[in-house]
């Protein structure tokens, strides 16, 4: 679509989280923006707010009544936020707004109190409250500061499929929404994040830290430009900061790096968010809402193209816990047969592998979550004998030349040294990436040594 020359930016939580937070959101739109005209802003709940709306919708399905405290506090916290950003003459019109919303909210979770009853449906909608919230509250305080602004609930643009929780996109559905919309409201767009609506429109959640992908989605539709990812850090880093102090910001990445660093546990980008971008070729840049000036990653091309100027190891990242399941089975002999009818298991449940290795006797391979973990074991039971082992993490180190001769033998050398007993080697013919799986409590350690190994 020809909407050239704009671009979407998305705020997540740390940026959404306080009054002063918010104010710094509000100068990084209203900076001049010399590549493109920033037509939404998607943006997540405040911090920690998501956490405390399924916490909320559990304790009223328990009678525990100690969910009115929380609901109460949730309440303040964002009438607060409204004191303190938005100028005396136009607070009374966003706490209506608000106080609105909270009524509703009250309702919809007394309704689970007396009903005993929380299905994922009813807890997709209880979550989407905290996008509702803050997205309401940044349009009030940008309005209140002279941004014409409009708040737009993404129920009315993004089309899912009715797998609370979790829901699949319908980009045909979806694009055709977004570009009406859009083509008839020229306003800036202040967009929730993280939600969207069936086509029976029920209150669907596209997965925790979904709001990413929602960035994606939307830029995707409008032919944007670039899609901005402001977050609480400068970037895509080494490893993640809080646990490598001199972990650094890598300056550019291949979408598909990114996408092996996101799905293997780097929580600055949902593992979707690379999909829609890469998909319409558009730069995805993570960047600092604190820091605005500093130039943070910048997501583009493909790896074939980077992989000339990559390093050996460009970042680490562990994903954890996972599950190793081992199946032995003498029907291994054939095993073409076998391994669709394990695959047809795993998705039956929806229930994604992450690593398969093969012996002649058996397969292993890693899950990273037990919700039907013992259904899938009976289903495995069948085809053979089968051994569940938790507690163990998967290590992922991404760049250009992971496999060159050599890297592979250093890496497990070091942790060898460190006592970090390593299995399941898996190796992508791309020289993209290599994972493997550690104990559970060995994987920081593992992060650590690498990241001295290779980067620094
Ligand atoms: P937001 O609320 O803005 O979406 P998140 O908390 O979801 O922010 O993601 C940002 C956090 O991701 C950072 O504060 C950082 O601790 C963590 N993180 C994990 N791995 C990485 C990495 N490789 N690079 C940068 N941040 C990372
Ligand atoms: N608020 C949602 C969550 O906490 C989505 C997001 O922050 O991206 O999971
Ligand atoms: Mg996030």
């Amino acid at each position: 679509m020809a909407a050239r020359g704009i671009k979407v930016a998305k705020f997540g939580g740390t940026s959404m989280g306080s009054a002063e937070a918010m104010r710094r959101v509000i100068s990084v739109v209203r900076r001049p923006q010399r590549d493109a005209r920033i037509a939404a802003v998607i943006v997540s709940a405040m911090s920690g707010v998501t956490d405390q709306l399924i916490k909320i919708a559990v304790l009223a399905s328990k009678k525990d009544f100690s969910y009115k405290e929380l609901l109460a506090a949730l309440e303040t916290r964002h009438l607060d936020t409204v004191e303190k950003l938005v100028s005396e003459r136009n607070q009374a019109k966003a706490r209506v707004e608000i106080e609105k919303m909270f009524r509703y909210l009250s309702e919809a979770v007394q309704g689970i109190r007396l009903m005993r009853d929380l299905s994922p449906q009813t807890l997709d909608y209880i979550m989407s409250y905290g996008e509702r919230l803050s997205a309401h509250l940044l349009t009030e305080a940008m309005n209140d500061q002279g941004v014409a602004a409009e708040y737009l609930n993404a129920r009315k643009i993004i089309v899912t499929n009715g797998h609370f929780g979790a829901a699949s996109v319908d980009f045909k559905a979806t694009n055709i929404a977004t570009q009406k919309y859009f083509r008839t409201h020229k306003k800036l767009q202040i967009v929730t994040g993280f939600i969207g609506a069936s086509p029976d429109k029920k209150t669907t959640t596209l997965g925790r830290g979904g709001s990413d992908y929602s960035a994606a989605i939307v830029g995707a539709a409008l032919g944007a430009r670039v899609i901005e990812i402001w977050t609480d850090v400068s970037g895509v880093y080494t490893a993640d900061p809080r646990l490598v102090k001199n972990a650094k910001v890598v300056p550019e990445l291949a979408f598909e790096e990114a996408g092996e660093l996101a799905y293997f546990g780097a929580k600055v980008l949902h593992p979707k968010t690379i999909l829609p971008a890469m998909r319409e070729k558009i730069p995805v840049r993570v960047l600092n809402t604190f820091k605005p000036a500093d130039k943070g990653t910048t997501i583009v091309s493909s790896f074939a193209e980077r992989k000339v100027k990559s390093h050996t190891v460009e970042a680490l990242t562990f994903k954890r816990p996972v599950i190793v399941i081992h199946l032995q089975s003498p029907e291994f002999f054939d095993v073409n047969g076998l391994m669709a009818r394990i695959f047809e298991i795993f998705d039956g449940y929806r229930t994604s592998v992450d690593i398969v290795a093969t012996s002649v006797a058996g397969v292993t391979l890693t899950i990273d979550s037990d919700k039907h973990l013992n259904e899938i074991v009976e289903r495995l039971k069948k085809l053979g004998s089968v051994s569940v082992v938790r507690g163990k993490a998967i290590v992922c180190a991404v760049g250009g030349s992971v496999n060159v001769a050599g890297v592979a033998g250093k890496m497990f050398t070091a942790l060898g040294k460190n006592n970090i007993a390593v299995e399941l080697i898996s190796q992508a013919a791309s020289g993209i990436s290599i994972t493997f799986v550690v104990r559970e409590r060995d994987a920081e350690k593992a992060l650590k040594v690498l990241h001295k190994a290779y980067i620094s």
